[in-house]
């Protein structure tokens, strides 16, 4: 395997007597989209500001892009880009004065910086608008300039920090896509987000910021399948064969109203093929089945509760 994209260890942050982060743990593999989430004022601005040099940690150790953030900052600041809350856009001058900008900070040659910022508003369908003052920009459109400013250096690895907060749902989807191209042309991604559903969306794997630390870590099926909640859903039509079906299957939880059996189930195939055979078995036959698998929400709320409904044992065997 190739040496991880980031990797950082023991990562510890306080503002005066607040504990922000208490020891962060984390690696994120070349080529793939990391998600950190977490509610607002959990930490994950804090944890991008480390991880891109802005701010250095109290405690622990990170190598982003295979530099040393306390001994090679530079190289650091080299091989990524940032954007999101803290926005380089300039609202007072173009688009493409914006890009031009960029690419003079970058040292690009004139006639190369122009190819660049051609190509990357064009990209990012931004030609039209390239000529207007930035301020009179969309969020969507905004978002937009601010990736293909932090693109004019060609890095390797992008921190986006809360990319779709605040932004219409269309604008969201189009900038999930953006973030899937990205990751196509090799980049890896840092993506923080509040939205579970944004990071169940993009993320290869996710990890969940709580009380300073990360709750769990996983793809989001293995976050997944750490809650209990998953259930097939039988329904019935004629209500002798409900209730039949609802005294053969103890273990079933019935909702007379409507007509529906719930019985447990993690929602695998083995588990599925069992029930069949068990409701042949039975000669129970439904009008309509239905697997319901818990989602992020499930999780997050789980995991964030206080009271910690997952045993530590199924975190330890997920991470
Ligand atoms: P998130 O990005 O998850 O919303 P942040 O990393 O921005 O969270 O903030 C985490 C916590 O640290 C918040 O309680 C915030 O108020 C606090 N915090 C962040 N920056 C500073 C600072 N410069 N001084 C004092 N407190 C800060």
């Amino acid at each position: 395997m190739s040496n991880p994209a980031i990797a950082a260890n023991g990562l510890r942050k306080s503002y005066g007597d607040k504990k922000v982060l208490d020891g962060i743990d984390l690696t994120v593999p070349e080529g793939t989209i990391f998600s950190l989430l977490g509610p607002n004022g959990a930490g994950k601005t804090t944890v991008v500001k480390i991880l891109s040099t802005l701010i250095t940690a109290d405690a622990g150790a990170a190598h982003v892009g295979g530099h040393d953030l306390a001994a090679a900052p530079q190289a650091v600041r080299a091989a990524i880009g940032v954007t999101g809350q803290f926005s380089a856009v300039d609202g007072l001058i173009t688009g493409e004065e914006n890009m031009l900008l960029m690419a003079d900070l970058h040292h690009l040659p004139k006639a190369e910086g122009r190819r660049v910022t051609a190509e990357l508003l064009a990209r990012f369908d931004l030609t039209e608008a390239a000529g207007k003052p930035a301020s009179t920009y969309s969020g969507g459109m905004k978002r937009r300039l601010d990736i293909a400013m932090t693109l004019v250096g060609n890095p390797r690895i992008i921190f986006l920090d809360e990319p779709t907060t605040g932004l219409d749902p269309r604008s969201r989807h189009n900038m999930w896509q953006i973030i899937r191209e990205l990751v196509t042309g090799g980049v890896t991604v840092f993506l923080t987000t509040q939205y579970l559903e944004e990071a169940d969306q993009l993320a290869d794997r996710i990890a969940v910021l709580h009380n300073g630390r990360i709750a769990a870590e996983g793809t989001a099926e293995e976050l997944k399948r750490l809650v209990p909640g998953g259930h097939v859903r039988l329904r019935f039509t004629d209500p002798d064969t409900y209730r039949s079906a609802a005294t053969a299957l103890t273990h079933a939880t019935p909702d007379d109203e409507t007509q529906t059996l719930q019985i447990p189930s993690d929602g695998t195939q083995r588990e599925l093929r069992s029930i069949l055979d068990w409701l042949d078995s039975l000669g129970i036959e439904a009008d309509e089945l239905t697997v319901h698998t818990p989602d992020l929400d499930d999780v997050f709320f789980a995991l964030t509760s206080t009271g910690n409904a997952i045993p530590d044992q199924t975190k330890e065997n997920v991470r």
